[in-house]
C-alpha cells in the first residue's frame, strides 16, 4: 500500500521546499522504491497558466497538457518520473470542483462547508491516480499560517488518521537563521512555526532546518525539545553550491533514513547515489567554460526561466563545460547596439514569451546571431522572432510579423484555429478564454532526414511539450526555405511547422515546443547538448 509523505513549510517562503521534496524523492528512488511527487497550491487561480511570470515564475507543462507549478519541474528533473495533471492541484481547482458538485445537486440539500466538503475533494485528489507507487510525496505550497493553506493542512491531518498506522509522515521545512549581532543560530522561528502546525493538529515527525552554517548539537537538541520531535529527526539542511548535491548531503545527514524510520521501515537497501556524485563532479570540475546570453523579457526574476537555466546547465554537463549565463532584457537592444552586449557571447538563446514589448530587441539579437554566425536557439516565441527576422531581412517581406501583435501585412506567425492531437481535432478562437486554451502538452514531430536536429536527436520522430497559441504560417514555407530557413521538423500530418533551421549557419535553430521541460541532469536534452557544443566550437574560433 502507498505510504504518504506530507511536506509543509514554515517561517518563510523560498526555502526550497520543492527542491527538498524532489531530493527526498530521488533518495527513496535510489533505494529502489517507486515514487510520485505532488504539489498542492493554496492560491485561488485554477492553475498558474494565467499568472504573470513575475507572480509565479515559470509555468511547467506536463505531457498531458496541464499548466503547473515550477516545482513539478524539480520533481521530474530529480526523479525522471513524468509529471501528470493529477500531480498538481490548486485551491482554485478544488473550489471549482466543489461548486460544480453543489450545482449538480450532489450534496443532496446539505450545507456545503470547508470541512468536510472542501477537505474531501483535497483528500480525493491526494489519493487519486497513483497505482503502484510506494511513496507519494505531497508538498503543500505556501507557509504554515497562511489563511488559504488551512483546508489543505486540515485535509492532510484527517488523511493521516484515515490511513493505517505508520502510513503517513509529516516533514516540516523551516529556517534556522544566523543572527550576526548575536553570533548565533536562532531556533525560535522554528519553534513558533511548529507551534502553529501543532495548533491545527499536525505534529511533524521530521524537521528539515535550512541554515547557512552547520547546526550545533546543542541547537538541534533545543529544537527537538521545544518542537516535540526526536533529536535525530532534526535534520540540518546547510546551503550547498549546486542543487544536484542536495540528495547526497541529505543522505549524509540521515534524512531518508529518518523518514523510513518514521514509517517503521528498517533495513531498507542503501541508496545508490553514484548518479548524483557523478553529476556533482561534472558540475564542479568542468573542462572549460562557455558564455550563453538569454535575451528575454522576464530577466528580472530568474524563476521565470527555471527549466531553461537547468537545461542549459545540463547541456554543459553533457559537454563537460561550465555554462555561464548572461541574462539580457531584450528592450536594451532598442536603444543600444546588440554587438556591444553580445560580442563576447558564444551562443544566444531567445526563450518563450508573450506580447509585443521587447520583440524588436529579440529580433535584433536574431539578426546579430545570423549575421555573425553565432549559435542561436529560439524557443517558441524565440522561434517566432527568428522566422520574422529571416522573413523581413532575407526574404525581404516588409511588415512580416505575428498576428499576436495585431493584423500583419505578412502574417508569418499566426493563430491556428484547428489542429490534430492524435486523431482528435482541437479548436481555438481569438475570443476564447485565456485559461488552458493554448496548444498544450506533448505532441509528436517528424524530423527531416539529413537535418541538424535529426542528427542531434538521433531519431526520426520525437515528442515534445507545447504551450502557445500562435504557429509558423505554413503558407510562407517556400519563400523561407528558398532563403535557407529549412522546416526540418513538422507535425506528423505535415501541417504544423515545429522546427526551423538555417542552412549554412553553424547552429541556428528555432523550435515551436519547450525542450527545456524534458531535460534532466542525468539525461541532458539533445538540443541543449548540441547547442552548447556549437557554442564551445564558436568560443574556440576566437
Ligand atoms: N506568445 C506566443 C504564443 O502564444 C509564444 C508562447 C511561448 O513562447 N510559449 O504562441
Amino acid at each position: 500500500m502507498t505510504r504518504y509523505i506530507f511536506i509543509t513549510g514554515g517561517v518563510s517562503s523560498s526555502l526550497g521546499k520543492g527542491l527538498a521534496s524532489a531530493a527526498l524523492g530521488a533518495l527513496l528512488q535510489a533505494r529502489g522504491y517507486r515514487v510520485r511527487l505532488r504539489k498542492f497550491d493554496p492560491y485561488l487561480n485554477v492553475d498558474p497558466g494565467t499568472m504573470s511570470p513575475y507572480q509565479h515564475g515559470e509555468v511547467y507543462v506536463t505531457d498531458d497538457g496541464a499548466e503547473t507549478d515550477l516545482d513539478l519541474g524539480h520533481y521530474e528533473r530529480f526523479t525522471g518520473v513524468p509529471a501528470r495533471r493529477s500531480d498538481s492541484q490548486t485551491a482554485g481547482r478544488v473550489y471549482s470542483e466543489v461548486i460544480q458538485r453543489e450545482r449538480r445537486g450532489d450534496y443532496l440539500g446539505g450545507t456545503v462547508q470547508v470541512i468536510p466538503h472542501v477537505t474531501d475533494v483535497i483528500k480525493d485528489a491526494i489519493q487519486a491516480d497513483h497505482a503502484g507507487v510506494d511513496f507519494l510525496l505531497c508538498e503543500i505550497g505556501g507557509t504554515v499560517g497562511d489563511i488559504e493553506g488551512l483546508p489543505f493542512l486540515e485535509a492532510i491531518r484527517q488523511l493521516a488518521n484515515d490511513l493505517p498506522r505508520q502510513h503517513a509522515v509529516f516533514v516540516h521545512l523551516t529556517l534556522v537563521p544566523f543572527v550576526k549581532a548575536a553570533g548565533e543560530l536562532k531556533t525560535k522561528p522554528t519553534q513558533h512555526s511548529v507551534k502553529e502546525l501543532r495548533s491545527i493538529g499536525i505534529q511533524p515527525d521530521i524537521l528539515l532546518c535550512r541554515c547557512e552554517r552547520p547546526i550545533p548539537e546543542s541547537a538541534r537538541r533545543k529544537i527537538a525539545l521545544f518542537c516535540n520531535v526526536r533529536s535525530e529527526a532534526v535534520i540540518p539542511a546547510v546551503d550547498v553550491d549546486t542543487i544536484y548535491q542536495v540528495p547526497v548531503v541529505y543522505h549524509e545527514v540521515g534524512f531518508d533514513t529518518e523518514v523510513l524510520g518514521a514509517f517503521g521501515i528498517a533495513g531498507a537497501p542503501t541508496p545508490d547515489l553514484s548518479r548524483w556524485t557523478d553529476i556533482v563532479r561534472r558540475v564542479r570540475e568542468p573542462d572549460g567554460e562557455v558564455s550563453i546570453a538569454v535575451v528575454g523579457k522576464y530577466t528580472g526574476l530568474l524563476d521565470a526561466y527555471k527549466s531553461l537555466a537547468e537545461a542549459l546547465t545540463h547541456g554543459g554537463i553533457a559537454n563537460d563545460v561550465k555554462v555561464n549565463l548572461t541574462w539580457i532584457d531584450s528592450e536594451i537592444f532598442e536603444s543600444e547596439d546588440a554587438a556591444d552586449h553580445l560580442h563576447e557571447i558564444d551562443g544566444i538563446l531567445v526563450p518563450g514569451g508573450f506580447g509585443e514589448r521587447g520583440t524588436a530587441g529579440k529580433i535584433a539579437a536574431a539578426t546579430f546571431a545570423r549575421e555573425r554566425a553565432v549559435p542561436y536557439f529560439g524557443i517558441c516565441f524565440g522561434m517566432h522572432m527568428a522566422v520574422i527576422e529571416v522573413a523581413r531581412n532575407l526574404v525581404g517581406l516588409d511588415g512580416a510579423s505575428s498576428t499576436e501583435f495585431g493584423p500583419a501585412r505578412h502574417p508569418v506567425v499566426g493563430l491556428m484555429t484547428e489542429w490534430l492531437r492524435g486523431n482528435q481535432v482541437e479548436r481555438r478562437g481569438a475570443g476564447d478564454n485565456l485559461g488552458g486554451t493554448m496548444r498544450l502538452g506533448a505532441y509528436d514531430c517528424d524530423l527531416a532526414p539529413g537535418s541538424l536536429v535529426g542528427a542531434a536527436y538521433g531519431a526520426a520522430r520525437i515528442s515534445e511539450r507545447h504551450r502557445h497559441r500562435y504557429e509558423i504560417n505554413i503558407n510562407y514555407r517556400d519563400q523561407l526555405e528558398a532563403q535557407g530557413l529549412r522546416f526540418s521538423g513538422m507535425s506528423p500530418d505535415g501541417l504544423l511547422p515545429e522546427i526551423v533551421e538555417l542552412d549554412g549557419h553553424p547552429w541556428f535553430v528555432g523550435v515551436q515546443f519547450h525542450p527545456e521541460l524534458r531535460s534532466k541532469p542525468f539525461a541532458p536534452h539533445p538540443l541543449f547538448a548540441s547547442f552548447v557544443k556549437a557554442a564551445i566550437a564558436k568560443s574556440r574560433l576566437v
